[in-house]
């Protein structure tokens, strides 16, 4: 319905909540749910849904039906199929960084990015709102891991270590880190950039070689 331009009474597109309660309305079938909503507050006349604080009593042929109750089970069940759906989707599991790192300039934490294939961390801000808002710079997990163990003193990364003995991590600036352990020690670590010469395969250097060239002769040709 969005795609097609169409609105609800006011105006605004429509979203998952407002289909989900016209589904399941009864006031289309004639009947009427009493009680919904109560005032909470009698001075400032607030009204609260009611989540079993008073009785609901179910009223029905109170007005015409627009909708005969066959068609109406039948879109109720397929809702009750759709939430069965939902509930035994398999979630991606949270990373022990999630919620763990900082970034100095927004307050924001980290988020898990990926790119490429290549799995990073960035300020939330930088990837959602984009440079103007927040300095950016991503961390590559596999760093982020080498320089946990490293901290941890571990041969090899742990997951439930990170988790148990780092509380939180700061990024005072770019390629450092600071760990903040559970245990209250403090841990500066610095990292460097992957050099151009280590990650590109012959083939990339070929090509970057190749449009170098072609730069100089369109540049020589324009001199002339
Ligand atoms: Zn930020």
């Amino acid at each position: 319905m969005n795609s097609q331009g169409k609105t609800g009474a006011l105006g605004k597109p429509f979203s998952s909540a407002h289909i989900q309660a016209t589904l399941t309305n009864e006031k289309y079938l004639g009947n009427a749910m009493l009680q919904k909503t109560f005032v909470r507050d009698h001075l400032s006349k607030r009204r609260a849904f009611n989540q079993g604080e008073l009785p609901k009593y179910y009223a029905t042929e109170t007005h015409p039906a627009i909708i005969d109750e066959e068609t109406f089970e039948a879109a109720q069940e397929i809702v009750r199929q759709h939430a069965e759906e939902r509930k035994n989707r398999a979630r991606p599991t949270k990373s022990e960084f999630t919620s763990k790192i900082l970034c100095p300039f927004c307050g924001e934490h980290y988020k898990r990015v990926t790119n490429n294939g290549t799995i990073g961390w960035n300020c939330r801000t930088y990837q959602d709102k984009g440079k103007r808002y927040c300095h950016g710079k991503k961390i590559p997990e596999s760093i982020l891991k080498a320089l946990a163990a490293d901290v941890l003193e571990l041969q090899c990364y742990e997951p439930a270590e990170m988790k148990a003995c780092i509380d939180h991590i700061e990024v005072p600036a770019d390629n450092h880190l600071t760990f903040f352990l559970k245990d209250g020690r403090v841990i500066e670590r610095t990292w460097a950039d992957r050099s151009r010469s280590e990650s590109w395969t012959p083939a990339m250097k070929e090509k970057a070689h190749k449009s170098a060239l072609k730069r100089k002769e369109s540049k020589s040709c324009q001199q002339m």
